[in-house]
């Protein structure tokens, strides 16, 4: 198999995992910074070229698109999937990802559990949107942040109120949700490949945080997900379009509660965490999705 990882940084541990996974296998592999991939658009002809040279005979590519060129880097997947090369994350369902209220729409509408979310655009209804939470702490959480840089704790109803308006005068989006105390600063991240868990971690907040996220200094450990939890990020990863995510949950009360689906989890954590070869399970994953490449006929 050919395969091309879309990825801005061939340093990363996670790009280098997967590279090291697939040459392993005897694949061929390449890694394109999305933002060096040009395009050309021509009904029923679609092609892509970098440094010079447009890029043939690619059968599978591995999107690993950082959210600051979601945009872009979502365009040259979908000039890919035009081409009819396979993808285990089609752009579309990157996309659905990456908008957390988008993302909360879809799956509470097919009947996942979440921390309960509002949003709205008006300042006059700030505190009837806050009414309608109910009583706080509440979490305020900006659309588009990752590694839980732009998830504020607001312990009281007058706090949630002063940083929805500092939000709106910024005209950021954002969603805010109720608090999920028993949690007690911990969540789960599944990482879920073609249709099972393969791999998952309970991350832990550092003391004084309620973000448990590694990149705020959580500590990872491996653990053993109930059936339900297993159900739950199999289906949640699937009803985004995602053959590949690491769907973050949180134990409460009324069971798992989903956070966020990620379309481009990090390798590091969970091969560090669990031993288990993550990398290995997506490369091996993608040669079986991956459909045989049809006879090309020759080209003029
Ligand atoms: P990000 O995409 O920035 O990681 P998350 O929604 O995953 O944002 O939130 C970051 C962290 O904050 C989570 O891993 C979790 O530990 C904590 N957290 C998020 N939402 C809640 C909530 N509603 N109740 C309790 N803790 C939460
Ligand atoms: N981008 C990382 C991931 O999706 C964030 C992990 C973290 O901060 O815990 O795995």
């Amino acid at each position: 198999m050919k395969l091309a990882i879309l990825s801005r940084n061939s340093k990363l541990y996670s790009t280098q995992s997967l590279v090291a996974a697939a040459r392993r296998r005897g694949h061929t592999v390449r890694i394109l910074d999305p933002l060096r991939c040009y395009m050309r658009i021509e009904p029923g002809s679609f092609s892509i070229h970098y440094k010079g040279v447009p890029l043939a005979d690619v059968d599978a590519v591995l999107p690993r698109i950082g959210a600051s060129i979601t945009r872009y880097g979502t365009a040259v997947l979908r000039q890919f999937e035009l081409m009819g090369v396979y993808t285990p994350n089609p752009s579309d369902a990157v996309l659905r990802a990456r908008d957390k209220l988008r993302c909360h729409q879809l799956l509470a509408a097919q009947g996942i559990d979440l921390p309960l979310t509002v949003f709205g655009d008006n300042p006059d209804d700030t505190a009837d949107l806050l009414r309608l939470l109910g009583e706080p702490p509440h979490v305020i959480k900006l659309n588009e942040g990752t590694q839980g840089a732009g998830v504020i704790l607001a312990e009281r109803t007058s706090s949630s109120k002063s940083v929805v308006e500092a939000l709106r005068g910024l005209y950021a989006n954002f969603i805010v949700q109720e608090f999920i105390a028993e949690a007690e600063g911990s969540d789960l991240r599944c990482f879920v490949v073609g249709e099972r868990v393969v791999a998952a971690m309970r991350r832990s907040a550092p003391i004084g945080e309620f973000r448990s996220n590694l990149h705020r200094g959580g500590t990872a450990e491996q653990v053993a997900l109930t059936p339900e939890e297993e159900a739950t990020a199999v289906r949640a990863a699937a009803i985004l379009g995602l053959s590949v995510a690491g769907v973050d949950m949180l134990r409460s009360r009324r069971g798992p509660l989903v956070l966020e689906v990620n379309a481009s989890p990090g390798l590091e954590g969970i091969e560090s965490a669990t031993a288990v070869d993550v990398a290995g399970a997506i490369i091996e994953h993608i040669v079986a999705a991956c459909p045989p490449r049809p006879r090309r006929s020759k080209r003029k």
